[in-house]
């Protein structure tokens, strides 16, 4: 590294400032410096010292601030305290619950935005099937078996037919090799145009025209949903029906049935594992590519499913 790093830097804890500031931590820390310092003050005073309890005070508090601001808290461990006791509905109130996982198209990013979500406003009174927020009215596996995308297999279970799965594995690669994304976007009821994304090591984040579509798990799980989102056009009579959420949360149940990677092409495994973050922790079920470690596929589990 050619920057020299000022001592202030290097006081500084990323992990807990920044974008990464856990206010609770913050407001908490605030206030037992405080309360420490309006202590000491207190003693000092009783004990005959106004003037060195007033500056005394002063200097303490400042510093506690500094440090606060600095490092993200000034108790030790109490970043990791909030994550453990505070309750969901409190980190919530915080904008600090845990984080949704990557899953694809956000709600209201359709090609007409505006559109969507006064049509999911009506959707309340009216029709509930148009409702980006209604998970539950599509269903997305009935929906993909009538695309001929899975079908039964080992018993119980669902798997991609071998035909679409080559047709995916196809289109992916046309995808990976495209110049210019729109067409694809289209199919997947987004706005075409410039597309800049971000890659923050779990979350794939994607802007067209400088407008946030969506948070993948990874490029590849981007990619995949892409091809996907044009192979179902053709397959589903009602796709263009759709609004982008919901075929975000077809193309995104799609991936769990990947067994192959969408970037490489090695083998995936299926698996739990937590993931942290500054306030929260949760469990995830994830597919993830063994060759170049993509996660293709991400879902919030409970804790008591986790443990059974
Ligand atoms: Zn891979």
């Amino acid at each position: 590294m050619a920057r020299t790093r000022s001592p202030l830097d290097r006081l500084r804890r990323p992990e807990y400032t920044g974008e990464n500031r856990c206010l609770p931590c913050t407001i908490l820390n605030v206030a037992i410096a405080s309360v420490g310092t309006t202590l000491l003050a207190a003693w000092l005073t009783a004990a005959g010292y106004p003037t060195a309890a007033l500056w005394v005070g002063t200097a303490l508090l400042a510093v506690s601030l500094a440090a606060i601001w600095l490092r993200g808290y000034l108790v030790p461990g109490t970043p990791t305290l909030t994550k453990r006791y505070l309750p969901a509905s409190v980190l919530a109130a915080f904008g600090k619950a845990p984080p949704d996982s990557p899953d694809g198209i956000e709600a209201g990013a359709g090609r007409d935005g505006q559109t969507e979500r006064s049509a999911a406003t009506s959707a309340e009174t009216a029709d509930a099937t148009v409702d980006p927020d209604a998970a539950e009215s599509l269903d997305v596996e009935a929906l993909l078996e009538r695309a001929d995308a899975i079908e039964p297999c080992r018993g119980d279970d669902r798997c991609l037919t071998d035909e679409f799965a080559r047709a995916w594995r196809e289109e992916t690669d046309a995808v990976r090799e495209a110049e210019n994304l729109s067409p694809w976007l289209e199919q997947l009821g987004l706005e075409g145009g410039d597309v800049a994304t971000m890659d923050r090591g779990g979350a794939f984040a994607v802007d067209v025209n400088t407008r946030r579509v969506g948070t993948w798990a990874s490029r590849p799980a981007f990619e995949a949903d892409l091809a996907a989102g044009s192979l179902l056009a053709d397959r589903v009579a009602e796709w263009e029906s759709l609004p982008a959420h919901a075929r975000g949360q077809v193309c995104n149940g799609l991936r769990i049935f990947l067994e192959t990677c969408p970037g490489c092409g090695g083998p995936v495994s299926f698996g739990t594992e937590t993931v942290e973050s500054c306030c929260s922790s949760r469990t995830v079920a994830a597919v993830t590519c063994d060759d170049c470690d993509a996660r293709v596929f991400e879902s919030p589990v409970d804790e008591g499913q986790a443990a059974a």
